[in-house]
């Protein structure tokens, strides 16, 4: 094993210098909870940002990766393949309505990258249209959509343009989008921004507005998908359907995917329009599958809607001194505090718990879907202890 401080110096030595680092190796999971490398237990409420949906190591997913390890890794889309078929025909199954003509790729903003090709090439149109306060991912096309400053700044003239209106505010929208709008692209629930939800009568407003100019109505599901607001997708709350979808983190049980999801009324989009090396091989897919199905046959949906709601309640009878107030769906919870984020993150660790920021002074909650009562409860115990 290596010595932690060789490990943080190589780190710090080598690393790209992108990432603020907590001073912590983590180096095994197991359910909800994660070990450092003096085998000390966190209680894992970030999901490795959302991606542990299941947990660390579940079973179903260890033995699909192990056994198509054994079988065929990689297999590039311009062959048919068995794995991918069946992803294909699971996601069809999960996803409402006619969202079933996939592009399947490697991560969250790749799914973004994808979604604004897809739109561009179904609507013939450039225009794109995004909330402020968003987060979409930092290649070129998904940070031009991604309004917070800090990312978006050093790259400004690299990247389209895009119009940015106020967030839930949908006579700035409909100023905003027109006949030459190819895209809206929003968010279920602003994660990244500070956990503020859609509100269904903004979504369905979007819609209304989309249907009337043919823009192309995108909801970025990478974070509110698979289930952690409680519903499969975070718009179904609000009972629209977009015409693209985009999801990601939790789509595979850990291993990197993502996917473009789009009305099949729509059509393809033209061959060599798209492409990936990478995107929908055998592993993922493979991994996909089990991690679908065990979401969906261990009742995580629902798990996250009924203890999201209960937790959501007994922070909120907590009165924290701290907070300012609570807000979220399902399993993915803000709690904006009265003052910086970070000493509190760093508070909850000594705990054992881990959390994530969003933004300066937002707390962000996003634990595994297999979560218990009992296990929340700590996690609000430490909060209380904290923030009281
Ligand atoms: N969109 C949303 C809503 C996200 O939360 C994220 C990541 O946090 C992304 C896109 C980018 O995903 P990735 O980091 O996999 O590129």
């Amino acid at each position: 094993m290596i010595e932690t401080a060789k490990l943080f110096e190589l780190e710090n030595q080598h690393g790209s210098g992108a990432y603020g680092k907590r001073p912590t190796a983590l180096v095994r999971g197991e359910g909800v909870y994660v070990f450092d490398e003096a085998g000390r237990r966190y209680l894992d409420a970030t999901s490795g940002q959302g991606v542990a949906a299941l947990g660390h190591c579940h079973p179903a997913v260890i033995s699909a990766i192990s056994e198509q390890a054994a079988t065929l890794i990689t297999c590039h889309e311009s062959f048919y393949n068995d794995r991918r078929a069946k992803l294909y025909e699971l996601l069809a199954s999960l996803i409402p309505a006619d969202l079933n003509r996939f592009f399947l790729c490697n991560s969250g903003a790749e799914a973004n990258e994808g979604a604004l090709k897809v739109a561009k090439l179904l609507s013939g149109r450039d225009g794109i249209v995004a909330a402020k306060r968003s987060f979409h991912g930092r290649t070129t096309g998904a940070l031009s959509m991604t309004w917070t400053q800090k990312y978006r700044k050093p790259f400004q003239e690299w990247l389209p343009a895009v119009d940015y209106v106020a967030f839930n505010d949908i006579e700035a929208a409909k100023r905003a989008i027109s006949e030459s709008t190819a895209a809206v692209v929003v968010e279920a629930i602003q994660g990244e921004g500070g956990v503020h939800p859609a509100d269904n009568a903004y979504l369905q407003a979007l819609r209304d507005c989309c249907d009337q100019t043919g823009a192309m109505l995108i909801v970025d599901e990478i974070q509110t998908g698979i289930g952690r607001t409680g519903k499969w997708f975070g718009f179904e709350h609000a009972g629209i359907v977009p015409d693209i979808m985009t999801v990601g983190k939790a789509i595979a049980g850990g291993l990197p995917m993502g996917a473009v999801c789009w009305r099949a009324a729509h059509g393809p989009i033209d061959r060599a329009s798209h492409g990936s090396t990478f995107g929908g091989n055998p592993l993922a897919c493979a991994a996909a599958i089990a991690a679908l199905t065990a979401i969906r046959d261990e009742g995580l949906v629902e798990n996250a809607r009924d203890n999201g709601l209960w937790f959501m309640s007994e922070l909120r009878a907590q009165n924290l001194r701290g907070v300012r107030q609570a807000r979220g769906r399902g399993l993915m919870i803000g709690l904006e505090l009265r003052g910086r984020v970070t000493p509190i993150l760093k508070a909850l660790q000594e705990r054992g718990v881990l959390a994530l920021p969003a933004g300066l002074n937002t707390l962000r909650l996003l634990p595994p879907l297999i979560i218990t009562r009992d296990q929340l409860a700590v996690i609000g115990d430490a909060i209380a202890a904290v923030l009281g």
